[in-house]
């Protein structure tokens, strides 16, 4: 291959690609390259832009004992790191190529499930410890004490009850995350499900002593949706503002219909007016396992997935979502889905 068509290949990879020379400095560099490190840097000893130990390392033993390698080679970003992945290899007389794979969104996957898988370990070891303490005072001290064996075996059904809910939350967020890209084409009216979900939820509400109240739009509000999921969106808000924002009394569920980016849209309002929520935590309540109170969450029976789930639905329907909440004065979580 003459030495044109090489520059030409390798112009034409679309990741940073550098060639080291035998005097170690930069003999060539891809416009990738360039754009990375900067026009300077063919001519420069290599030394001067990859100072990181373990890519001199690589680059060295390329060099001297034509040995192929890889590093790691971190650029400091203005709001992240830029993680690379460096393949150091000999290219004949004396010289070493390096490109440059930018796997910092990989390595932040890899972390992301790192912590998932922790925390479901954690979330599910919590009540099976519990089961396991109270089977084994069940089996000694407490195994001729009705009363305790009656106060334990209701204590091991409410620990039974939040495992199996943690693990019907974590199936559906698994199916909505893989249907995410599949919008749904069946039309039903919000109206209509919000009334039934209202209805589900009538129990609840009075043991907590929550008027929940309908007001705007009177009529059918039909869209494209999957009638399961936006009950289940529907549950876990007014669930939330009942659960959370249930000493204000009263929880109203407004709609209205308002104009998106693309076309017509309905908007419901979860209105509560409860303790509210402070700034800090608004931005991370769509989290999985963000809780603003662990404790107080858990007490309710909640897993902290709740509106993790909400938000991949409402994702999956095209729509929008919105946390507005004062401090003393409730919480407002808007739902807007597309209508066509
Ligand atoms: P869970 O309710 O199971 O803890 P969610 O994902 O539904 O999980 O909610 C996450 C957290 O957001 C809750 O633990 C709670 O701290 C907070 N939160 C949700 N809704 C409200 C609300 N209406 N008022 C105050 N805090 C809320």
């Amino acid at each position: 291959m003459d030495g044109e068509l090489m520059r030409t290949i390798v112009a034409a990879i679309p990741l940073p690609v550098i060639a080291i020379g035998p005097d170690e400095r930069i003999a060539a560099a891809n416009p990738a390259a360039v754009a990375l490190f900067g026009a300077g840097i063919e001519g420069r000893h290599h030394l001067l832009s990859l100072r990181q130990p373990g890519l001199q390392a690589a680059i060295a033993a390329a060099l001297s004992e034509g040995r192929t390698g890889t590093a790691r080679h971190v650029i400091p970003g203005p709001s992240q790191d830029i993680t690379y992945r460096v393949t150091v290899a000999p290219a004949g007389d004396g010289h070493a190529l390096l490109t440059f794979e930018d796997v910092t969104e990989a390595e932040q996957m890899g972390l992301m499930r790192r912590d998932f898988v922790a925390n479901v370990s954690h979330e599910l070891r919590t009540p099976l410890t519990a089961l396991l303490g109270f089977i084994e005072t069940l089996k000694g001290a407490a195994k001729d004490d009705p009363a305790a064996r009656a106060r334990f075996l209701a204590i091991m059904e409410s620990e039974a009850g939040r495992m199996n809910r943690l693990i019907g939350d974590l199936l559906q967020l698994s199916r909505v995350e893989a249907e995410e890209r599949v919008r749904p084409t069946e039309r039903v009216d919000l109206q209509a499900l919000l009334a039934g979900a209202v209805a589900t939820l009538r129990p609840l509400a009075e043991g907590a002593g929550v008027r929940v109240e309908i007001t705007g739009e009177t009529g059918p509000l039909p869209f494209p949706g999957d009638a399961d999921q936006i009950t289940q969106v529907l549950v876990n808000l007014i669930e939330n503002a009942v659960k959370y924002g249930g000493s204000g009394g009263v929880v109203t569920l407004h709609l209205a219909r308002e104009q998106m980016p693309r076309g017509p849209g309905i908007r419901l309002d979860v209105i509560d007016r409860g303790e509210g929520i402070d700034a800090v935590h608004i931005p991370r309540l769509t989290e999985r396992f963000y809780r603003v109170d662990g404790h107080r969450s858990r007490e309710q029976g909640g897993t902290g997935l709740g509106l993790a789930i909400v938000k991949h639905i409402i994702q999956r329907h095209r729509g929008r979502m919105r946390i507005e909440s004062e401090r003393g004065k409730g919480s407002v979580f808007s739902v807007i889905l597309p209508e066509i």
